[in-house]
């Protein structure tokens, strides 16, 4: 599988700070880009979250990946209805993938995936939740992955 990066720039963001922002059209499911960083174990991954508070850690299925000190990645910021999504191919390598077509300068975003996040999200399915319940907002369809199936 041949990686090619797409042409990529940083600028200010109306989500958060700075953001990823992609000069050319992309279609779904085409790679973005590869994302590099530093392979740490599980213990260190815990560490640094708690520690330094270090929220680029990836999971390739089989490692963590720290890509605090890559450039680019870093800035991609959250939504809940993101644009990409990362993947890992058969050798274990990050890749930021398309989750639909993309226009060219658009921000490009991904789902975070942890809990604190939905808290300080201002993306436009929070929002409508935010006015919507002031009772129960606990529900949180995208953390699917945190029930895990006991017993068999
Ligand atoms: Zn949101």
């Amino acid at each position: 599988m041949q990686h090619y990066r797409r042409h990529l720039f940083v600028k200010e963001s109306p989500i958060e700070g700075k953001g990823l922002y992609c000069a050319s059209e992309v279609k779904e499911d085409k790679i973005i880009m590869k994302i590099e960083g530093e392979i740490i174990s599980g213990e260190e991954c815990e560490r640094r979250e708690n520690e330094e508070n270090n929220v680029y850690i990836f999971w390739n299925g089989d490692e963590y990946v720290d890509v605090k000190h890559t450039e680019d990645i870093k800035y991609i910021n959250h939504n809940c209805d993101p644009n990409c999504y990362v993947d890992a191919d058969k050798k274990g390598n990050l890749l930021l993938v398309a989750a639909r077509d993309i226009k060219s300068g658009e921000e490009l975003t991904i789902d975070y995936g942890y809990d604190e996040i939905y808290d300080i999200c201002s993306c436009d399915i929070c929002s409508t939740e935010e006015e919507d319940g002031e009772v129960g907002k606990e529900e949180k369809p995208l953390n699917e992955n945190k029930k895990k199936e006991t017993g068999i």
